[in-house]
């Protein structure tokens, strides 16, 4: 019904701005119209006037209007100024009673109303009407209100009255006309509503603040402080907020706006801490503190125009809920359970968001939205205290702080990850945490019995122990077990456990039960051994490294020294030559797989009791027990340099490498480690020295390096002039009977420092000094006189003979010739037995001159050697040119072999020597075998350590003088 009177009363709007628009043409003036009247039907509860009454927006002190014709059809002019005089908007209607009854209506506008309150620069509210002016009768009364402007309007029977109305405000959101009684019914019952809704909330924002109090979560806060805005914002919707604090009428928008703000502030502080942001991402903290900054300076600006404030809010709000569930999905997704918690009660938070703005907007238009958006928002808070409480009580009462001291300490096994074990004496079972079968591969139940169980599972090395420790604490009734002992996986590993018990005493002091934990340390006790092994092993090649090296030969030298097992430490030091240049061209870890492989070469050559080191970069020791000959060292330093000597092959191409090493015997004596590590050094330096790939054995010669050559020549200097060079004669044995036939002279050298230097090492630092004249003249002086005493004190058929070793250097010198004829003369020997040895070499070096000078020593009456016959390179036919008397073939073609060449070589140097008419004398007899082979070859002469090595002139005469007559005479 009362919509068709809507509908007329818009459809005569229109016309009514027609006439209006006419009649400011025909009056030129703005305000004089007359207005059709709104029939007030009596049996309509509440008559919506809102779109039914002229507007006049644009504010003027007073208004003329022409009013409704009344009953009896006069269309009156009334002009009604504002209460004080100032500008206002008016509205003006017109009622019509068409009933006979007397009728009284209340006329209200609220003050403010959410429905169509706009998202932007929303309408806050405010007091809407000043005061109304009737054409006729009574004016209408003001009745008290918080929530809108009421006023009781009193129509008689018939009666048509316009109301000019003057406005607090241009804009007048609802205007109705109720039955007094059927309004006050309503206002009752949203009354009663909003004290539910309020209680609630109330009760809701007190909880969640006790509980901050009683919790101290962060959450807790930031969830009572959502619930507290709330309920602002709920007393100030409701109108409690002016009735309680007696607010006037005009400070409502700034209330409302704030609360809107907190409102949108508080969601904010709360998703932050709820979903404990700042843990993901600190750009968390800063976008939830600045968008905190910004909207609390909201308030002021709230202050200024709460209308602008309001709007930021509310769009604001919309942003958070959005971005907000946005944010919740993905933590959601990613599992963070507090998000997943969180969806339900955001999902019904983005339907309020969106029934929110349809109402703002006007598109959800109808009493009771309002109210119910306040409930809905409730419900909202309420959900999410409940996600919040069901989160903060979801630890159990472990959480809570609040536990006993025996719980305390059960949880802190379990977060130590200490497992269990307990052993109950009495019925002999022990109990312990699955964990360890579950670590052993065990089947279940297996540990779990009585203790000689586990022996079973025991390290064997650990049995004993194990049982011992337990038997123990018993006996003692007290003590403590803290022990280390494996046990066996399944697969027949062994894990390492730390066991740490006590035992606990009964009432009858009796051991009833020993508790404690076991610990798995099977990781700790591989890295104590991996720590131990890298301490003194090389981390490339796995060897031993320099400190185990030492403490190894250590060992060795002080077991020999107390032993005297015979065992004799030889130190072996190889170093790989060019080893940098090929590291700086293949790069460094090429150069690593390439120490690498030569690693595994030598440990494979050597045995078990020697050491292989990795010294440092390319140089490698050895530490050799199982070889003490030193030729066997010598051969075993060869083979190793040939295993190196074998292409390596890295990637695509083949590196070929050689080695140097150097070999120091163990002497005794004092040597010590130092010395021997020194010695195989200056060895190995040698070897280089001399170009590498070779070995080298350490000579005390080598020792003085560099300058101290000068020094040795001075010594050497010295002794030749202070004639403390020995002369030492070695025998040259005829073969048929093994009588003496001659000696050779060979010098020897005792440095007083030094210890005994061998003529290899100090005949060529005679030659490069020169001195090799004067120690050659002495030599052959000495040896002279010798042969001149025994030739005269030894009556022999054949004369005696000594041969005199003769260097390139004295060959070449002019004065050979008159000194040897000096000797000679000086002697009296027989002639040709002084003989003087060149070696093959030497003479071929410069044939020519060669020949002469042979031929005129030959001619003073020396006889004439050729030592070292076969190392050379020369034939023997044309060695004929040269006048030797005698062929000393070299040691090295003595020296039985597998060559089987060998003897037919030898059959043909004694052969052709011969027919040249030479005597042969074999070099190098070492045994009787030897020496017998020779003599079945045919030579004439030997020489070697089976006869006698190099003696002294005096005990020459004593083994010349032991041999019997009849030889000595035939
Ligand atoms: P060499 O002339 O060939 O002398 C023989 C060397 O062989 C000696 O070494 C001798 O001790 C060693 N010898 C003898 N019998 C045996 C044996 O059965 N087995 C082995 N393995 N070796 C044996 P030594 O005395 O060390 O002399 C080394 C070289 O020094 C000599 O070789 C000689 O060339 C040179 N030399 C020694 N004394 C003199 C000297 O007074 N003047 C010159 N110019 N050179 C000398
Ligand atoms: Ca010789
Ligand atoms: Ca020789």
């Amino acid at each position: 019904m009362s919509y068709s009177w809507f509908d007329f009363c818009r459809a005569s709007k229109g016309l009514l701005y027609w006439v209006l628009a006419v009649c400011c043409v025909i009056f030129s003036a703005q305000t004089v119209h007359a207005i059709e009247p709104i029939p007030v039907p009596p049996d309509i509860d509440a008559l919506e006037l809102t779109d039914s009454v002229d507007l006049y927006r644009e504010a003027v002190p007073r208004l003329q209007v022409s009013t409704a014709p009344g009953a009896d059809g006069i269309v009156r002019r009334i002009e009604v100024p504002s209460r004080d005089g100032s500008s206002r908007s008016w509205t003006v209607f017109a009622l019509a009673n068409t009933s006979d009854e007397q009728v009284d209506r209340l006329l209200v506008a609220p003050f403010f109303r959410l429905v169509g309150s706009k998202l932007f620069w929303p309408e806050l509210g405010s007091s809407r009407i000043v005061a109304i002016t009737p054409s006729q009768g009574l004016a209408p009364v003001r009745e008290h209100s918080l929530e809108a402007d009421v006023f009781l309007i009193t129509l008689d029977p018939g009666a048509i009255v316009t109301f000019v109305a003057e406005l607090n405000s241009p804009d007048l959101p609802q205007l109705r006309l109720w039955k007094p009684e059927v309004y006050k019914e309503t206002i009752n019952g949203y009354t009663l509503y909003r004290g539910i809704i309020l209680g609630i909330s109330g009760l809701l924002a007190l909880f969640l603040t006790i509980l901050f109090v009683v919790k101290g979560t962060v959450m807790f806060p930031a969830t009572a402080a959502l619930a507290w805005s709330v309920l602002a914002y709920l007393c100030i919707d409701f109108g409690f907020w002016s009735l309680l604090f007696k607010l006037e009428h005009g400070g409502e928008p700034l209330y409302r706006a704030s609360a809107e703000v907190m409102l949108t502030s508080s969601l904010i502080i709360f998703l932050y801490a709820y979903l404990n942001l700042n843990r993901w991402n600190i750009h968390y903290s800063h976008l939830a503190l600045t968008s905190l900054v910004l909207l609390l300076g909201l308030l002021g600006v709230a202050v200024w125009d709460p209308s602008v404030a309001a709007g930021i809010a509310r769009l604001a709000m919309g942003i958070i809920g959005i971005l907000g569930f946005v944010t919740i999905l993905v933590l959601a997704w990613q599992g963070y359970d507090r998000a997943i918690l969180l969806i339900p009660s955001w999902f019904l938070l983005l339907a309020w968001l969106i029934g929110a703005a349809m109402t703002v907007t006007g598109t959800l238009a109808n009493d009771i939205v309002q109210p119910a958006l306040g409930g809905g928002l409730v419900l909202i808070v309420l959900l999410i205290g409940f996600t919040v409480m069901q989160h903060a009580f979801a630890g159990g009462a472990i959480a809570q702080g609040l536990i006993s001291d025996v719980e305390r300490r059960a949880l802190a096994l379990t977060g130590a990850g200490d497992i269990i074990w307990d052993w109950d004496i009495d019925r002999d079972r022990i109990f312990t945490g699955n964990e360890v079968e579950d670590l052993l591969n065990l089947r279940r139940g297996t540990l779990e019995g009585p203790a000689r169980d586990w022996l079973d599972v025991l390290h064997p090395q650990d049995r004993d122990r194990f049982r011992a420790t337990l038997d123990a604490v018993i006996d003692k009734r007290g003590g403590k077990i803290v022990q280390t002992f494996r046990l066996r996986s399944e697969d027949g590993h062994f894990r390492w456990f730390r066991l740490r018990a006590r035992p606990i005493v009964g009432a009858d002091g009796e051991v009833i039960r020993c508790v404690g934990t076991l610990l798995d340390v099977t990781e700790e006790r591989t890295a104590e051994e991996r720590l131990l092994h890298d301490a003194v092993h090389d981390n490339l090649t796995g060897l031993p490294n320099r400190e185990l090296f030492m403490d190894r030969l250590r060992t060795a030298v002080i077991q020999t020294n107390a032993e005297q097992s015979g065992v004799k430490p030889t130190v072996i030091m190889l170093n790989l030559d060019r080893f940098k240049q090929v590291n700086d061209s293949i790069g460094i870890s090429a150069g690593d797989s390439i120490l690498l492989t030569v690693a595994r070469r030598l440990g494979r050559l050597i045995g078990r009791q020697d050491t292989l080191a990795r010294l440092n970069g390319d140089l490698y020791g050895l530490v050799v027990l199982s070889e003490k000959e030193p030729d066997r060292v010598v051969a075993l330093a060869d083979s190793l340099r040939k295993a190196v000597r074998s292409p390596i092959t890295f990637g695509e191409r083949e590196i070929f490498l050689t080695c140097s090493a150097g070999i120091a015997l163990f002497e005794g004596g004092k040597q010590d480690v130092e010395d021997l590590m020194a010695n195989a050094e200056i060895a190995l330096n040698h070897a280089r020295r001399l170009g590498g790939d070779r070995q080298e054995v350490f000579r005390p010669i080598l020792r003085p390096l560099g300058k101290n050559v000068v020094d040795l020549e001075a010594d050497l200097r010295e002794a030749i002039k202070k004639e403390n060079l020995g002369v030492f004669y070695q025998p040259i044995v005829r073969l048929e009977n093994q009588s003496v036939a001659g000696f050779e002279v060979l010098a020897r050298w005792k440095h007083p420092k030094r210890g005994q230097i061998s003529p290899s090492e100090f005949i060529p630092i005679a030659e490069q000094s020169g001195l090799i004249h004067e120690l050659g003249m002495y030599m052959l002086e000495k040896g002279a006189h010798q042969l001149a005493y025994w030739q005269r004190e030894m009556k022999t058929s054949t004369p005696l003979f000594v041969s005199v070793n003769l260097s390139s250097r004295q060959l070449l010198n002019h004065d050979l010739i008159n000194d040897v004829k000096a000797v000679l003369s000086r002697s009296s020997v027989a002639p040709g037995t002084l003989k003087l040895e060149l070696t093959e070499s030497l003479v071929m070096s410069n044939p020519e001159y060669s020949v002469k000078v042979l031929e005129r020593l030959r001619g003073l009456g020396a006889g004439l050697s050729i030592d070292d016959f076969g190392t050379g390179h020369s034939s023997l036919s044309y060695l004929q040119r040269f006048p030797f008397d005698t062929l000393k073939i070299d040691q090295s073609f003595v020296k039985p072999s597998a060559d089987s060449s060998r003897s037919i070589l030898l059959r043909t140097i004694v052969a052709m020597g011969h027919d040249l008419g030479m005597s042969i004398v074999a070099e190098g007899a070492e045994s009787e075998d030897e020496a017998l082979e020779l003599y079945q070859l045919g030579c004439e002469y030997a020489q070697g350590f089976f006869f006698g090595q190099a003696v002294s002139s005096d005990e020459a005469t004593k083994t010349l003088r032991k041999m019997p007559k009849e030889e000595a005479v035939s």
